[in-house]
């Protein structure tokens, strides 16, 4: 049994202040937390992964609405519910990408509780994270890594590192690193803007630091610049079962497609494959001017696999990622696939055998 303080709060500065300087004597598994949705935070701390002093409840902030101005784009409050967001008509008619992989995550239940900040600082699901007997260096830094040897079915092939090759689980991520997504997020410097591609960071030799999120600093909003990607779009996921499990390997595609159907411009990023959203822009800018088929979907998979490396368990995820691209930038080019189109198909399917 690990007590703690539970404290709402209906300001944001006192939100902030709430969660005190940061005490370096302090144990980072104790440090105070917000709690927003609780889907993840709350089984971390059943775990013991993390045993906060104090939960600063931010549900009272107001911050949940949902709205679209020509200057910004969309505005998605950070707590805000994810079903919420996948479901707003604004989301539906301006990012249908990002409505797509919402509804591609977790279950009808957790994303009725699950909030938009929340998502972005969920926390790896690599087994070993969440079993306290074993080592590992992104719950407890310098002890080593139980996955590398062990079972990689859910690890990472690009950008890992000798201390962690765990994979970022969120699938709103991929969709908002695909759309040049913002953070909003206010801490003592003021307001400041994150650009989504860097927010997340990769494991290097701290992969106790998931993101770039100051320690002061709350999120606020998600801003989705306005966008030429709504009428091409499509999120795919692979995954063990059809509900309730992570990506292997995931792409979100948007294109930007000239009247003779060429690429004025595309963006491509990928999930399960890292310990972040995964976007490689010199790719994206291989099929300028190309008509989305044919040899050049194996050249910008390529670019985007580059350095590529499996861990035994997981080595399938490099041909499977391959396979995805091309699938996902040729399904794009003929249109937005939507959730209501997938549940269609899927009827469609049931119906004909
Ligand atoms: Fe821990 Fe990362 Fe290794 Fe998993 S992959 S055991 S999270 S250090």
């Amino acid at each position: 049994m690990n007590p703690f303080e539970l404290m709402s709060v209906s300001e944001k500065t006192t939100a902030r202040r709430a969660l005190g300087p940061v005490d370096p004597g302090q144990a980072r598994i104790k440090r105070p937390q917000f709690l927003a949705g609780g889907t993840n935070v709350l089984d971390l701390m059943k775990a013991g992964v993390t045993q906060p002093s104090r939960l600063v409840s931010i549900a009272h902030l107001g911050l949940d609405g949902i709205a679209w101005s020509e200057s910004e784009g969309l505005r998605l409050g950070a707590t805000a519910h994810n079903a919420d967001t996948a479901y707003h008509p604004l989301v539906s008619q301006h990012a249908p990408l990002l409505a797509s992989a919402i509804l591609a995550g977790a279950s009808p239940q957790i994303r009725n509780a699950a909030t938009n900040g929340g998502n972005l600082l969920q926390r790896t699901r690599c087994m070993y994270f969440y079993d306290v007997a074993l080592p590992c260096n992104k719950r407890a830094p310098g002890s080593g890594c139980s996955a590398i040897g062990g079972v990689t079915r859910q690890h990472a092939i690009l950008g890992a590192s000798p201390a962690c090759i765990a994979t970022h689980p969120s699938d709103m991520c991929v969709a908002l690193a695909a759309l040049d997504a913002l953070v909003e997020v206010e801490g003592d410097s003021g307001t400041q803007l994150i650009p989504f591609t860097r927010f997340h960071r990769l494991p290097g030799e701290n992969p106790e630091h998931d993101t770039e999120l100051p320690a002061d600093a709350l999120i606020t909003a998600i801003l989705i610049p306005p966008n030429r990607y709504a009428g091409n779009s499509v999120y795919l996921k692979i995954r063990d079962r059809a509900s309730y499990a992570f990506a292997l390997v995931s792409v979100a595609v948007g294109l930007d497609l000239s009247e003779d159907g060429t690429v004025r411009s595309a963006r491509i990023a990928l999930g399960g494959v890292a310990h972040k959203p995964w976007r490689i822009e010199e790719a994206e800018a291989l099929l300028a001017d190309q008509r989305p088929r044919g040899a050049i979907l194996d050249r910008v998979a390529e670019r985007i696999l580059a350095g590529a490396v499996g861990q035994g368990g997981n080595d399938f995820k490099i041909e499977l990622a391959r396979r995805l691209i091309a699938r996902a930038i040729t399904v794009a080019a003929q249109g937005t696939v939507t959730n209501d189109t997938a549940c269609k198909d899927q009827r469609e399917e049931r119906q004909h055998g």
